[in-house]
């Protein structure tokens, strides 16, 4: 049986299109979705996330603004700047791109985010809620993985499911959406021992490390499902020319060693175009679903 290549791409852009139909149906009621994303400091990577967030809302008839702050804002400047926009009605969601510079405290500004308009779900109030099984704002990387497996069919009830990766962003809410699937779930960190034995019992399994090409074969049972999370860029021995002409010399692969794994997986997403298209999907749909909590008329 030849592996399925699980296309983020392609249910990103259902997503997208489903997004946008409502917006369409909203707006004919007066009702215009915004997002504010705010952007401290000038770190290259979160730029590039950040214009990538701002042109899917306006592909989708989101309103969004980008709020530009200089990378030696102190955390209360940052905070009176939250206040501001929880106050402001144009806005139904609020984003702070992270990394913040190492003089702001994270978890503080996170938590002034309203819960309402906290639509990377990082704020307590939601990751209770997610824990309770009664979630309101899901963060977007493990909530887009769901829809993979969703619109694919993939039956989560009984399964084995492995984790590895154990942070706030993206292990711990995928191990909760998981169990509330009725997987039965091992999540996996950095301390585990004889980490490719745990790994080879999944019939799920979620990398989410920050480590190029880390999971290889011999972490995987013949015909798992392979979710792939990881964004790394590493460099190449030799440049080559990409498909827009020019010469890189790096690329991007994911935690998985896609190559290798392919051959004994089920289903596989690739990294680009598997996970990373579904997180920006499910930030719009997000903005939607906080626009219609507060837009009450
Ligand atoms: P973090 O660095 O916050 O967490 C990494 C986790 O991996 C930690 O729990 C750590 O364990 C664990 N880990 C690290 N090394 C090992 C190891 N050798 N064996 C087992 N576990 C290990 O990363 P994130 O969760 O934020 O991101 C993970 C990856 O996903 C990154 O490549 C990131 O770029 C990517 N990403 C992609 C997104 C997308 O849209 N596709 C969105 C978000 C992230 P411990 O807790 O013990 O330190």
């Amino acid at each position: 049986m030849s592996v399925e290549i699980l296309d983020g791409k392609l249910f990103a852009n259902e997503i997208q299109n489903e997004v946008k139909a409502e917006v369409e149906k909203m707006r004919k009621e007066g009702k215009i979705p915004g997002l504010g994303v705010v952007l401290v400091g000038n770190d290259p990577a979160s730029q590039v996330y950040v214009k990538n967030k701002s042109e899917a809302c306006a592909n989708v008839g989101i309103f969004a603004e980008t709020i530009r702050l200089p990378q030696d804002t102190t955390e209360e400047k940052l905070l009176e700047k939250i206040d501001e926009l929880n106050k402001d009605n144009r806005f139904h969601g609020i984003l702070v791109q992270l990394p913040l510079p190492k003089q702001i405290d994270e978890k503080r500004i996170l938590e002034r985010i309203s819960p309402l308009k906290d639509v990377d779900g990082f704020h307590p109030l939601n990751v209770g809620r997610l824990t309770q099984g009664i979630p309101y704002l899901v963060p977007c990387t493990p909530a887009g993985i769901m829809e993979i497996f969703r619109r694919k069919n993939i039956e989560l009830k009984g399964k084995e499911a492995v984790v590895i990766g154990r942070s706030d962003i993206v292990g711990k809410p995928m191990a909760l959406l998981l169990l509330h699937s009725h997987a039965t779930v091992t999540i996996c960190h950095s301390r585990t021992l004889d980490l490719p034995s745990v790994s080879r019992r999944a019939d799920i399994l979620v990398v989410a490390i920050g480590k190029p090409e880390f999971v290889t074969a011999e972490y995987v049972k013949k015909g798992a499902v392979v979710i792939d999370v990881g964004i790394n860029r590493v460099k190449l021995k030799e440049p080559i020319i990409g498909k827009d002409g020019k010469l890189k010399d790096s690329k991007l692969v994911g935690d998985v060693k896609f190559d290798e794994v392919k051959e004994i997986a089920g289903a596989i997403t690739p990294v680009p175009g598997g996970v990373g298209p579904l997180t920006i999907a499910m930030l719009l749909l997000n903005t939607i679903k906080a626009a219609k909590t507060q837009i009450t008329y």
